[in-house]
């Protein structure tokens, strides 16, 4: 387990405000209005996916630029205090990504991360998941767009 001290906590709660506005329910919410369906929190696979579109083998990722890290990104800072404890862990964050990604893969699963800071422009991320869909055939033949 891992100690979290007084600086950690408010560097941590600073970050986690704001529940309802979540990038993954703003996400789960673009993905239903382009009438995709899916599924949250498959746990059984690999990194648990947030979300999942069994249809088309994809599974998409909603990650915090700080947590995972987004390369180039400026959410992705380090905090001031006890540098090497949070470095160490924020590498941890991204070599699971990694891992949860190359797995998926194997599984023969597309995937797909979407980055907080992209939630900004909706209609690209919007174009991003049909593009995803779109580019593999449906695995049945069933339509069930409105
Ligand atoms: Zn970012």
């Amino acid at each position: 387990m891992d100690r979290w001290s007084p600086e950690d906590r408010s560097a941590l709660m600073a970050r986690v405000r704001n529940r309802d506005t979540s990038p993954e329910l703003a996400v789960r919410k673009l993905a239903h209005a382009q009438g995709l369906r899916f599924r949250v929190n498959r746990r059984d696979l690999p990194g648990t996916p947030d979300l999942v579109f069994p249809r088309y083998r994809l599974a998409v990722f909603v990650h915090g630029c700080f947590w995972h890290r987004h390369s180039g990104c400026k959410r992705a800072t380090t905090p001031k205090t006890r540098q090497d404890f949070w470095e160490a862990k924020l590498v941890r964050n991204v070599e699971r990504d990694q891992q949860a990604a190359a797995a998926l893969e194997g599984l023969g699963w597309q995937v797909m991360t979407v980055w907080e800071c992209e939630l900004k422009d909706q209609a690209s991320v919007a174009q991003r998941l049909l593009a995803s869909t779109r580019g593999l055939p449906p695995l049945s033949t069933s339509v069930d767009y409105g």
